[in-house]
């Protein structure tokens, strides 16, 4: 911190804010291929948590590379900006007491690794979508492998960029043989316990 930027000590804490809502705050990151379905199983969950009263946000492409990010593109040094931004954003809304859902593709395991330390270990949830390039490139959502194929978009995930796979991820989803529900279950089943507060 530069050394003139000397923090307020506010009275209102983390802690304060997670005993009013009545719930602990964290993050669950979705990473995975473009067409994996990070979207549609992060909708999924939030509307899960919602519906039981949990208090939640939701980060992703919409949101933020056509906001705040609006500035970067997709070669590699922009691909770290976009997520470390995200991350800081990520880190803004744990401390506001909210559950926050982050669905990109974030390739690189350098820049997942810079999430958690920004967020802390702790408050860290990654989910992995692991849907083969070759069933994205079937599904092709957004027409993006299409126009990758033909050269119109570089530094595609998955066809001109790398992708690497986490190692060792919280959960790990394969939308080729789990469904929509059952991702949304084994994901609700892991955070319950998170979502508890474990102080009085
Ligand atoms: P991403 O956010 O990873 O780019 P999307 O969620 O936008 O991906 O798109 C994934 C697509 O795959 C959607 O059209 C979705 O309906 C489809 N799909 C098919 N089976 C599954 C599944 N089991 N889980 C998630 N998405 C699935």
């Amino acid at each position: 911190m530069e050394k003139n930027i000397v923090p307020h000590s506010y009275q209102i804490s983390v802690q304060d804010r997670q005993k009013l809502n009545n719930q602990n705050s964290f993050l669950i990151w979705f990473t995975g291929l473009s067409g994996s379905g990070k979207s549609t199983i992060a909708n999924a969950v939030e509307k899960e948590l919602f519906n039981n009263d949990v208090k939640t946000y939701t980060l992703d492409g919409d949101n933020i590379r056509s906001g705040i990010n609006s500035d970067l593109t997709f070669a590699p040094e922009d691909r770290t900006e976009n997520i470390r931004r995200i991350a800081e954003i990520a880190n803004l809304m744990i401390d506001a007491g909210l559950v926050t859902l982050a669905a990109f593709v974030s390739p690189y395991k350098k820049d997942r690794d810079n999430i958690r330390s920004i967020v802390k270990d702790v408050n860290f949830v990654e989910v992995y979508i692991n849907t083969s390039v070759e069933e994205c490139e079937r599904r092709d959502v957004k027409g993006l492998y299409k126009k990758a194929r033909a050269g119109e978009i570089k530094n595609m995930t998955g066809i001109s960029a790398p992708y690497e796979a986490p190692e060792n991820p919280d959960v790990e989803i394969n939308t080729e043989t789990e469904t929509v529900d059952q991702a949304v279950k084994k994901i609700i089943d892991y955070i319950k316990p998170k979502l508890q507060l474990n102080y009085e």
